[in-house]
């Protein structure tokens, strides 16, 4: 199901609570939503559809992948950018972000996995992990 966005700083700044696998639903609708609004939007948090747990869901180049409890384990490269989010209003903010990351998450059936990303699909798994921490740009 395509949710509401949200848009409220204060409800956004709430740290997300671990996914469970009783959440799966919640990975789903985030996913549809994220497909629903992929012409300006890359990347989700489930707080963005009002769901307090760590789930995300961004595109990695042009399927959406969607991880329970994502973790950065590491992180090399740092950089300055500038990023926009669908939930915030305004002109893209500057951001440090880092070129390579390794990243822990789990996937819809609990099982855990461990995988490094670098470039686009890098900042935007930062940027989604920083939602699930109530962190925004
Ligand atoms: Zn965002």
């Amino acid at each position: 199901m395509i949710r509401e966005i949200i848009h409220d700083p204060i409800i956004l700044s709430i740290k997300s609570k671990d996914a469970t696998e009783d959440d799966i639903q919640t990975a789903k609708d985030l996913a549809e939503t994220l497909e629903h609004h992929k012409d300006g939007c890359v990347g989700m948090a489930a707080n963005m559809i009002g769901v307090s747990k760590r789930i995300i869901a961004f595109y990695d180049d042009k399927k959406i992948v969607t991880m329970f409890n994502p973790e950065i384990t590491q992180k090399n490269q740092p950089y300055e950018t500038k990023e926009g989010c669908l939930s915030l209003l305004g002109e893209p903010r500057s951001v440090t972000r880092y070129k390579s990351i390794r990243v822990r998450y789990q996937d819809r059936y609990m099982k855990s996995h461990e995988k490094r990303y670098s470039g686009f699909a890098a900042q935007i798994i930062q940027h989604e992990v920083d939602h699930c921490s109530g962190i925004l740009i």
